[in-house]
């Protein structure tokens, strides 16, 4: 599945996230026996309110959401590139997970102790982001210096890969992280760069940790980080851990009570979740029956018979056609048949790109 890393300095609210975050998947669990949570890993929901509506057209028995893993790195202090704290444990660790979120302490609270002395999440996240800019960086310069040598002689693969690496170098040596290349970069180009299995290469979401009274309109802090998100090609979402740790332990009625009280619309978690999937690049389709309306994922401009093979290896491998509803055609013809009918069910190939929303029933051969 595919991997949110969460990371930050100490103290900044990370477990107390992370555990919500288990703690709302503990909850989904008795509804979905196949999911697993290992201690610093969570599956979570995708929360989607098309998924509803498509089971409440197609009269399902069970509505399967899709997931998406979220991991606790902790451990990461100035000096990690160095080998300090959990360092390279650490720097092992976020090379696995396919995005990073950046939990920064926006909250005032004189109990407990800043690392750094002072509140200041732009600092905090320079921090962090040069510890593995080095770690990059260190990686880098060697790599680049054999890659160079193996250009020289014409091999093939190194002349095909050390333009990229030459770019992610230059911004590292200009303290910017690989990131940046990620602006507008094409296809093949995102295959090199993340062949290169940077650190800083690595999409980021800024989860601004702040205190109740802040949850609904952010404060000062989140303004400079949004600020600084924004030059970085980089998200930001605020939320409240300590609410969201609340919000965990009530019934569903109590919790919208609760965030009503609070002005918030829907709880934070819903919204990092759902920036965390939009962070991975990933897109959502249909599947829709009387058994059940299931949500599946996929990365975004994978083509129909991958998409079959999500659900199983079989169905990829015996691909034939896949017929597509778009979800606003499955709405508003109420279903399958009624879009059927309007021809609006088209019979997509092997070519096709699966779009966000698509209603599929797959054809194959076993
Ligand atoms: P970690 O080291 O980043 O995992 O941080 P923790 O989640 O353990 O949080 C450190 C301390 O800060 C704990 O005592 C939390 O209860 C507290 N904390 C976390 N979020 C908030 C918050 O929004 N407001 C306040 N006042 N305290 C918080």
């Amino acid at each position: 599945g595919f991997k949110c890393g969460i990371v930050g300095l100490p103290n900044v609210g990370k477990s107390t996230l992370f555990n919500a975050l288990t703690k709302t998947a503990a909850a989904q669990a008795a509804n979905y026996p196949f999911c697993t949570i290992e201690p610093n890993t969570g599956e979570v929901a995708v929360p989607d309110a098309r998924l509803g509506k498509i089971a409440e057209i197609a009269k399902s028995k069970e509505i399967i959401p899709t997931r998406i893993s979220f991991v606790d790195i902790a451990g990461l202090v100035r000096g990690a590139s160095k080998g300090e704290g959990l360092g390279n444990q650490f720097l092992a660790n976020i090379r696995e997970v396919d995005a990073i979120v950046h939990v920064l302490r926006c909250f005032e609270d004189d109990d407990i102790t800043h690392v750094e002395g002072k509140i200041d999440p732009v600092a905090d996240a320079d921090t962090i982001e040069t510890e593995l800019m080095l770690a990059d960086l260190e990686s880098l310069e060697r790599r680049t210096e054999q890659t160079r040598k193996r250009a020289t002689g014409r091999e093939k693969e190194a002349l095909l890969i050390l333009p990229m690496m030459e770019k992610a170098l230059e911004l590292l040596q200009n303290g910017k992280p690989a990131r940046l290349l990620l602006d507008g970069i094409a296809a093949e180009d995102l295959r090199l760069l993340q062949s290169l299995n940077l650190l800083t290469s690595k999409p980021v979401l800024y989860v601004c940790n702040v205190d109740e009274a802040h949850a609904a309109s952010g404060n000062e802090q989140t303004g400079a980080v949004a600020a600084m998100a924004a030059g970085q090609n980089a998200q930001t979402v605020i939320i409240s851990a300590e609410i969201e740790s609340q919000l965990a332990q009530l019934e569903a009625e109590e919790a919208v009570e609760f965030l009503s009280e609070l002005g918030l619309e829907e709880a934070g978690l819903d919204r990092l979740i759902r920036a965390g999937y939009k962070l991975l690049d990933l897109i959502t389709f249909f599947t829709a029956g009387p058994k059940e309306s299931r949500a599946w994922t996929v990365k975004r401009g994978a083509k129909a018979p991958q998409a079959a093979g999500v659900i199983h290896t079989d169905f990829e491998r015996g691909f034939i056609r896949a017929q597509t509803i778009a979800y606003d055609d499955f709405v508003a013809f109420s279903g399958e048949v009624g879009a059927r009918d309007a021809g609006k069910a088209r019979d997509e190939g092997k070519e096709y790109v699966v779009q966000d929303g698509d209603v599929m029933l797959f054809k194959f051969n076993t």
